[in-house]
Parts: structure tokens; sequence; C-alpha cells
């Protein structure tokens, strides 16, 4: 369940993969439907979707479903690239495509980093922004967030005056759900130095968009003099997490050749650039998904801090919760009521966990059970 070091005995394995932490998916459901007697587990790990994709997807799915998968899927996936570039505006020779975002973190760090160079992120932070740097042998270094799960621009100034080659900043912040402002977001930016690329993971933004003090990190960008790119998913607010599909627009065009040639020719199946079209089309679907996640994301912070919590103020679709005991404990109690939360365990956040909001139903089986769990002296 922590996040374990992987160690092979293997001396063909390169060291720098020999000792990389293994990616926490979370509890495996169909171990906590066994361990529970539930055979409805309620998965609040994955910070997935609840409302499903939009119809016009499913049918485009089912079109596809038709008429066949003998043929490789588009390569450029143009159809699905221009698109995106429509929508925002940018030429179609500055959109990546990858299989989920997570992808393009990998090709991004494939095709910048060597071994011994410097990355910047946050701490707590989304662990693939230190993994994927690992993996090529380059050195991390993270910026803890304030008391108050904010940004720390002293702390950011400091570590940028050391010259990362990369810097990975997620914007809403995953763990905390966390929102930097335009100031903020501003403020990396002048500070990140002008040769080293500067990696915008936008994973949550339509589900901060709403709010008029969150930047659009395109806007901030787009016109800055120096490489960037934002990332963007279909795996959060669209709904498609199991489909894996997610974008970059990048400063350049020269910087997509170059994860163009690190990445596989298919990465993207022919399913996941249709579904991804049709997904972009229904604005009504997305605007529902990210109404309904607002609503719920404030009702249950206000029931969790009613109940004692100390809970991150979130602008994504999880909560960061301080369960003021071992997290691993609290998880382990959770799964028992077959319910699967990430228990937090990077220094400092021990006691945290990380929930993602379902349906108002199970929301409220998480707080009760929760708040059950946490009562005095247990466990
Ligand atoms: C979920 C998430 C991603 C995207 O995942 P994909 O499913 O690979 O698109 C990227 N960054 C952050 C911070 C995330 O939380």
């Amino acid at each position: 369940m922590s996040i374990g070091t992987f160690t092979t005995r293997l001396s063909l394995v390169r060291k720098e993969v020999a000792h990389l932490p293994a990616y926490d998916p979370g509890a495996d459901p169909d171990e906590v439907a066994r361990v529970s007697g539930t055979p409805r587990v309620i998965k609040l790990s994955n910070n997935e979707s609840p409302f499903g994709v939009s119809p016009a997807v499913a049918a485009a799915m089912r079109l596809r479903l038709d008429e066949g998968f003998s043929r490789y899927p588009d390569p450029t996936g143009k159809r699905l690239a221009e698109a995106i570039g429509r929508n925002l505006a940018v030429p179609v020779d500055r959109v990546v495509l990858g299989n989920g975002s997570e992808n393009i973190l990998e090709l991004l760090c494939q095709a910048v980093l060597d071994p011994g160079d410097l990355v910047t992120t946050q701490a707590p932070g989304f662990s693939l922004h230190e993994i994927f740097p690992h993996m090529m042998g380059a050195r991390v270094r993270k910026v803890p967030v304030t008391a108050e799960f904010g940004f720390d621009a002293p702390a950011w100034r400091e570590a940028l005056a050391e010259e990362p080659k990369l810097v990975f900043l997620a914007n809403p912040c995953n763990p905390t759900g966390a929102m930097l402002s335009a100031a903020e977001l501003e403020n990396v930016v002048a500070g990140t130095p002008k040769s080293a690329l500067l990696v915008l993971d936008e994973a949550y933004c339509e589900f901060a968009r709403p709010d008029p003090a969150y930047p659009d990190g395109l806007a901030v960008l787009r016109g800055q003099d120096r490489p960037w790119i934002v990332l963007r998913t279909f795996s959060k607010a669209y709904g498609l997490a199991g489909i894996r599909v997610g974008y970059g627009v990048a400063s350049d065009a020269d910087l997509v050749q170059a994860l163009n040639r690190v990445r596989t020719p298919y990465n993207v199946n022919q399913l996941a650039q249709e579904a991804a079209v049709a997904a972009l089309d229904d604005h009504a679907h997305l605007a529902d998904t990210v109404r309904r996640t607002r609503l719920e994301i404030g009702r249950v912070a206000d029931r969790l801090r009613e109940a004692g919590f100390r809970v991150a103020p979130s602008s994504a679709n999880f909560l960061f919760i301080d369960t003021n005991r071992d997290s691993d404990r609290v998880t382990r109690e959770l799964h028992r009521a077959g319910i699967i939360v990430k228990a937090w365990r990077e220094p400092g956040y021990e006691n945290f966990i990380r929930a993602s909001l379902s349906t108002p139903e199970e929301n409220d089986v998480f707080v009760r059970c929760l708040t059950e769990i946490c009562a005095k002296g247990n466990p």
C-alpha cells in the first residue's frame, strides 16, 4: 500500500530503475471487496468521475466497435489534435497527445533529462512528477507548501535560483487540491530560468475554471519567450480515465517534435482518439459534471470540518484530509467498510488521506465511516 522500493537482484537492470519507488495506485478494489465482504466497493482513491461519460462519447465508442479495430490508429491523432488546437486557438503542430497525460510526463523526462539534472516540483505532490525524473537519473528538489497548503513564494524563489532544467507544477495541486493564483503562477514563470522547461500540469483545470481567481495556464504562458508545456487530460472531468488519453500544448513545435521522437508511434489508440473528439464536443456534459462536483466538494468539506477534521481548501474533485492519526491504519479500517482512499506517505503528511468525490450517497457513507473510525481513541 505504501510507496515501496522495488529492489531487484538482476544486475542488468539500470541502477536508477532498481531503486525506483513503485507508483502507488491505492488498494485493489477486488481485494477490498474480499476483505469487507461488500461487492459494492466505494472507490475514492484515484480522482475519477462518478458522473460517467457524455452519451456522445458512448455513441462514438459503439460506432468504433461496429467498425472494428483491425487497423492501426492514426499515429498523429490528427482529428483529435486539430479539435484541441481549434478549441484553444493554437496551431496543431504545438499539440501532443498521450496515453494519458502521465505518458506525456514520461516523454518529457525522456526527451529532456540527463543524469544529474535538477527537477523542481512541489511537496506534497504527484508522485510521477518525481518518479519519472528519477527514472532518468535526475535529482528532484521538492518545495514544501505552506502550513495552510498554499504556495510558498520565498521557498520557490530560492529553489528556482538553483537553476533546475525542468519544473513540474500542478494547478490545481494534487494532493492538496489547492489553487495557485495568477500572481503566484506568474511568480514561477518569472523565476524559472529561460533555458528550463516549465511544465504546468492542469489535470484538474476544468473543476477550478468557474472560479474567476483561477488563472488559465495557457493564457499566462502564451507569448512567453521560453520553453513551456501545459498538460490536460480526459481522465478526470471528462470521465475517461479507463480509456487513457491526455494532451499537451507546447510553446513551440520543436518541443512537440522531440516528444514525437521518443513516444511509441501508436501511443493513443483509435477508441481513445474518437472518444476524446466526442468528449470535447459535449460542453453540456462537462459543465454538468463540473457543477455537480463543485457543489458536492463544498458540501463534503463542510461536513468533514463540522466533524472536526482539518481539510485543505480544494479547487479539484478530491479532498486532502488530516485524520490526526496514522493514515495507513485509517485506510485499513476504511477497507473493512469497503471504502478505498489514498493514505498519504510523504514526510510530514503521514496523517493525511486523499479522498476523491463520488455520488452524494457514497460520500455520506465515507464521511460517516471516517468519523466513526477517527472517534476518540480509535484506531
Ligand atoms: C490524474 C493526474 C494526471 C493525469 O493522469 P492521466 O490519466 O494519465 O491523464 C496528471 N497529473 C496529475 C497531477 C494528476 O493528478
